[in-house]
């Protein structure tokens, strides 16, 4: 018989979907798919899928996202099935499962969206002002490769070097992964309007009432920062108020927080937690759980040879062997082809499970 590391894990986007809607069959979740309208490399339809375990009224929800960042839908997909065979809702809450965010990413092994939009720095408020990332304009040009060579990587890796040994590493990290709305072929842009998987999110919102219950509560499954194999539980606002306390209630000292600079990843603009803030309910929040890989690079090591792939002149041949190349490397860094690793991810998601369901019962009482 599979292990669960075997059965849980999938090989791609369709895979993922599948195995994740036998899971919410067998689980008795109601099931409501949302289109988008891009299809996969090989012509697949591309679909966020909503499932939802409990009662439709019910006053407190826990919502999991996966996929936010597409290539990184697999952590979150074993996660999510792995809670849909085995996990157990608590009196007076619901689950609502968001599989596969950004479908498109996912699909296509890239983290960004179809626009080239990092989606989780496309939350800002539109209406505002736009973050401003200056020194994001000083490093783009090095960014950014000019061809696949090695003398184009060792060039950009140079300059970025110089450009650590000028700013410092930390601000040359914030800057490259803040999110930036000046270059749309650039890395981590936050584009300048809502993109289709955040119009999909907020759907979602709007359709199952989200806003008008008691307590919900969003966890956001992503890979790549961090110790190989450790969760963080990231409170990515202001850690102050009413939704910083609930955190910390749910997770404890092994919260961490972005914004006093405590967790693995720098503070970044335009966060899936901005949009919970500004959705009406302060008991609304969401955290990230991030799953560590392997250390992270100064420059983005292969999401620039991506980025590359997906701005050059052309269609992309998706059976090129360069492309096979890169993007088998990309997943690699944030799905790991390990064992240990995908045990790691499962027992921690016990954990946090575990960890829900004692806040579940004591936050109503609060
Ligand atoms: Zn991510």
């Amino acid at each position: 018989m599979k292990s669960p590391v075997e059965r849980f894990f999938s090989l791609d986007y369709s895979d993922a979907r599948q195995k994740f809607l036998h899971a919410a069959a067998i689980a008795g979740g109601q099931h409501r798919e949302y289109a988008h309208s891009t299809t996969g490399p090989l012509g697949e339809r591309l679909t966020t899928d909503v499932v939802w375990l409990g009662r439709t009224d019910a006053r407190n929800i826990l919502v999991l996202q996966s996929g936010t960042h597409g290539v990184e839908l697999y952590c979150g997909s074993a996660c999510m099935i792995d809670i849909l065979l085995h996990g157990r809702v608590p009196d007076s809450w619901a689950f609502c499962l968001i599989h596969a965010v950004n479908p498109w990413g996912s699909a296509w092994g890239r983290r960004e969206t179809e626009d080239n939009i990092d989606l989780n720095r496309n939350y800002i408020d539109f209406d505002a002002a736009l973050p401003r990332n200056d020194l994001y304009r000083d490093i783009h040009a090095d960014l950014l490769l000019r061809d696949l060579s090695g003398a184009g990587l060792s060039e950009s890796n140079a300059a970025i070097d110089r450009a650590a040994e000028k700013y410092g590493s930390r601000a040359v990290l914030t800057a490259r992964s803040a999110g930036q709305y000046e270059f749309p072929d650039g890395l981590h842009y936050g584009g300048l309007r809502p993109s289709a998987s955040r119009l999909i999110v907020e759907a979602v919102i709007k359709d199952y009432a989200l806003v008008d219950r008691a307590n919900v509560v969003v966890l956001d499954y992503h890979t790549g920062a961090g110790p190989f194999g450790y969760c963080e539980p990231i409170y990515l606002g202001q850690p102050t108020g009413i939704r910083y306390r609930l955190a910390k209630t749910l997770f404890g000292s092994w919260l961490t927080s972005q914004r006093s600079d405590g967790a693995v990843t720098p503070p970044q603009t335009g966060l899936g937690s901005e949009l919970w803030e500004r959705v009406g309910c302060d008991r609304a929040y969401l955290l990230a759980l991030e799953f560590g890989t392997y250390p992270m690079t100064l420059a983005g090591g292969i999401l620039r040879q991506d980025s590359y792939l997906h701005r050059k002149p052309g269609q992309l041949d998706w059976h090129a062997s360069e492309t096979k190349t890169i993007k088998n490397a990309l997943r690699e860094e944030y799905d790991p082809c390990s064992p240990l690793w995908r045990r790691l991810v499962l027992n921690q998601n016990r954990v946090i499970i575990e960890q829900f369901e004692t806040y579940a019962l004591s936050v109503l009482s609060d």
